[in-house]
């Protein structure tokens, strides 16, 4: 196989990136936007060693699974990998990817811990609290917003996501209007010249509640007046921020929030709980399935009353508070300030009287407990999607604690992190995949470890 050769390609894997799979003289060849069962035209736009990458010129027969989910932009933005198939053909790849992970990289034996359903979501649009706009300027200098097409930083434009709640394309097109009506200069990440980033919007599920953030590269007069005046237009807004981000990196968000009317916090309900947030703080992105996957990760904390709960990546506290009242004691651990406060805020305000919330590195906070001799009976971890790094494992370790629940949304780090423990004393008891992120990529994993010898 070559370069521009035409081949008849058989689909009959995918990845999570959305790449269909089919093999060809003893080679893999990834076909973007293409599905398992799919009988198709493919021309080959570039040859490996082991591997290959082609296009999908035609549909000989579609696969069983496809359904067209709608959105224009599908497979020029860098969001979604399955609107061209069925929400149950996802869940299915998603099921098999995770448990691969485990099989492959966790290197545990099927049949030797209870793999659990996939628990699907019964909104597959709109489920969405948070979008993050880049803004550019296109040729003519006229500013828009979208999102970042696949691996780039090229943003798509994109009118209505259909991932968001309808009021953010709304908001975000007034946002532009303005920037554009008032001349304020977008950024340019190639030259680190301009001012306006990113249009960062949140809203409560349960509150109904709107943040607007403007991110910019510098504190500008005239666009703290258009937040002012986009955040009286929109009945919903309740908090209206300006965060500065001076840096030349891929992190979206700066340290400095600046609170320019409506307050620096809004308020929503998760697990019965009454949660503020500020734009730093952590906070999953599809709230009523993080309800579910919370639910989850307590029936595998079973708390009954007597335990200390150490919950490592806290962020605004949500995972250990819903447990709150279940425990002796909870500790929290996160590492950025604004979510601690958070945390603090969200323990006062609903009650909770049993709850510490400790502003440091997990495994540096963790190391010190164990050295203080702090034994927890449950530790809950929920890293970032490179996982728990070998400290914190090794602290965990020592601290002894009867069951281990790790959240994560990635199921890879997940499954390495587990076989660190599993080597340690920690048997793998369950795994399960919960989806949050419908059409994406993306699914979230939770899992219970327990130390062999304890019931
Ligand atoms: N459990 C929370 C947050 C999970 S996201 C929830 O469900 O909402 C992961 C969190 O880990 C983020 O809040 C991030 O700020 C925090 N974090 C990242 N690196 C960390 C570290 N080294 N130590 C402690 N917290 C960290």
């Amino acid at each position: 196989m070559k370069k521009n050769d035409d081949i008849i390609l058989n689909i009959t894997d995918v990845t999570l990136d959305g790449n269909g799979v089919g093999r060809h003289e003893g080679m893999a060849v990834f076909v973007p936007a293409t599905a398992p069962g799919d009988e198709i035209d493919c021309h080959i736009t570039k040859v490996n060693k082991s591997y290959a990458f082609g296009i999908c010129r035609s549909i000989r027969k579609p696969s069983p699974h496809r359904q067209d989910r709608g959105c224009a932009v599908f497979g020029r933005c860098g969001g979604c990998s399955f609107r061209h198939i069925s929400y149950e053909a996802e869940c299915r790849i998603k099921e098999k990817a995770v448990l691969d992970d485990f099989l492959r990289i966790g290197g545990f034996e099927r049949g030797t811990f209870e793999y659990l359903p996939i628990m699907g979501d019964t909104r597959t649009d709109r489920y969405r609290n948070k979008a993050q706009y880049p803004i550019a300027a296109d040729e003519s200098g006229r500013a828009f917003c979208g999102f970042y097409a696949k691996r780039s930083h090229r943003v798509i434009e994109c009118g209505d996501c259909l991932l968001q709640p309808e009021i953010f394309s709304s908001i975000a097109g007034r946002m532009i209007q303005l920037i554009n009506e008032r001349h304020i200069p977008v950024y340019d990440e190639t030259t680190g010249k301009g001012c306006v980033r990113h249009i960062y919007l949140r809203r409560g599920e349960h509150s109904g509640q709107i943040q607007l953030t403007a991110v910019a590269a510098y504190d500008h007069r005239g666009l703290r007046e258009i937040l002012g005046i986009v955040g009286e237009e929109f009945g919903d807004i309740g908090s209206v921020v300006l965060n500065i981000n001076p840096r030349r990196d891929n992190v979206i968000l700066g340290e400095k929030c600046i609170t320019v009317s409506k307050g620096g916090t809004i308020t929503d309900i998760m697990c019965g709980s009454e949660i503020t947030l500020s734009p730093l703080s952590f906070y999953q992105v599809n709230t009523l399935q993080a309800e579910r996957l919370y639910a989850a990760a307590k029936a595998f904390a079973a708390p009954a009353g007597d335990e200390e709960l150490l919950d490592l990546y806290c962020g605004a506290g949500t995972i250990g508070l819903s447990m709150a009242k279940d425990v002796k004691h909870l500790t929290g651990v996160e590492i950025v300030p604004q979510a601690v406060e958070n945390a603090r805020k969200n323990a006062d305000a609903n009650g909770i009287t049993n709850a510490d919330f400790i502003c440091d590195d997990a495994g540096g906070a963790a190391k010190r407990f164990s050295e203080q001799g702090l034994r927890p009976d449950i530790i809950i971890t929920d890293p970032p999607r490179k996982g728990c790094d070998t400290a914190t494992l090794e602290a965990i370790i020592s601290m002894s604690p009867k069951r281990v629940v790790m959240v994560s949304c990635d199921p890879a780090t997940a499954a390495r992190d587990c076989a660190y423990l599993s080597g340690h004393g920690y048997a793998l008891k369950a795994v399960q995949a919960v989806d949050l992120y419908p059409g994406t990529g993306h699914v979230e994993t939770v899992v219970l470890m327990s130390k062999v010898g304890v019931e």
